[in-house]
């Protein structure tokens, strides 16, 4: 047996994607022991029932005493707070990450409160479902995702190394980025779209209070697959994406005007009847969602394949392809 790559693991936070990373990372023996807190009494108490940490503790102090990798999995909002309420406990040498989905902001945030002797490694695993809290975390979450780190410049190579090693263990392919350029790629590819989801779904129900255009009941009688998929994007953690977008209002302000051109130009496209232009650019649209399945991305699914049938076109890493938890 190899022995596990960190001796003890500290999650700040344990909803979805603490408590995914504490069952992966226990599936598959990379952590010697899980020390994990949450802010709510009720959410800590739940994780002990579920018996996803080797211990619970009450502070996020508390919770990095004797760590040698640390992982805030808490909203981006929170982060700069929670740096420094861990600061100054910090063992030396710890490995310190975090998984929020803006990196510039966070790392401005965090890094002002950690001492120097430790080495900060930024991280976001883009995987993710619409649910939030400790029940809703399973340890396949990253298996075939891609988690990109965001090092700043001067960080310690060898500590990147093992964090890449840890969230390859947990099933994640990786990448490193700056953080400027993650929240300019997230913006377009997570950030507008849920924008998109929220606007859309928020329209509807605008409709749906004034009775005498669309009736509620029949918004949901009626929803069609496209605004089926909305809503399910739309039911996001509020805390959530309120932090995200706040974070990263240059990113999501840059991808918007781009967005909100071409919608102009798809606006005038239906006036004047232009259909070539329509049908040339579903054509093209389509393309792009065939290549995210060729790439093993997505499946054909039509529940978009979120989250268990597997993503990976190659074998699963034990335990996931003996089907253990
Ligand atoms: P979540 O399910 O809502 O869980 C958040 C956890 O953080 C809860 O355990 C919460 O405790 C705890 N928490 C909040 N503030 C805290 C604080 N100040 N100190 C200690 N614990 C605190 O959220 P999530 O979906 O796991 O998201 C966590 C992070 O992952 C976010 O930064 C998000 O941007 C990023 N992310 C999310 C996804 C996704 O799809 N959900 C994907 C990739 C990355 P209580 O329950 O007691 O409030």
């Amino acid at each position: 047996m190899t022995a596990p790559r960190f001796r003890r693991l500290a999650l700040i936070g344990v909803g979805l994607i603490g408590s995914s990373i504490a069952r992966a990372a226990r599936a598959q023996k990379l952590v010697g022991s899980i020390v994990a807190t949450a802010r709510s009494a009720k959410t800590r108490r739940r994780v002990m029932e579920l018996g996803i940490a080797d211990q619970v503790v009450d502070t996020n102090a508390a919770a990095v005493e004797g760590a040698d990798l640390v992982i805030v999995c808490i909203p981006v909002g929170q982060c700069g707070a929670a740096a420094r309420e861990i600061g100054p406990h910090l063992p030396p040498d710890a490995i310190v990450s975090d998984v929020g989905s803006v990196k510039a902001e966070v790392v401005r945030d965090m890094a002002p409160y950690l001492p120097a002797n430790v080495h900060f490694v930024p991280a976001h695993p883009v995987a993710g479902t619409e649910h939030s809290g400790p029940d809703a975390g399973f340890a396949e979450l990253f298996v075939g995702r891609w988690c990109i780190l965001t090092p700043p410049e001067g960080t310690d190579a060898a500590a990147v190394e093992r964090l890449k090693g840890f969230w390859s263990g947990l099933g994640a392919n990786l990448a490193t980025m700056s953080a400027e350029h993650h929240d300019l790629v997230l913006a377009v590819t997570s950030h507008l779209p849920h924008l998109i989801a929220y606007t859309i779904v928020g329209t509807a129900d605008d409709l749906s209070a004034d009775l005498s255009t669309v009736t509620r009941s029949e918004v949901l009688q009626y929803s069609a697959g496209g605004f089926r998929d909305f809503t399910r994007i739309a039911a996001s953690d509020p805390t959530m994406w309120r932090d995200i977008f706040l974070a990263n209002k240059a990113g999501v302000l840059e991808m918007l005007n781009r967005f909100n051109r071409d919608l102009a130009k798809l606006t005038r496209a239906i006036k004047v009847a232009d259909g070539d232009t329509l049908f040339r650019l579903f054509t093209r649209t389509r393309e792009i969602r065939r290549g995210i399945v060729s790439i093993g991305q997505d499946s054909e699914a039509p529940d978009f394949g979120r989250p268990h049938p597997p993503l990976s076109p190659g074998p699963l890493p034990a335990p996931y392809a003996s089907g253990e938890d």
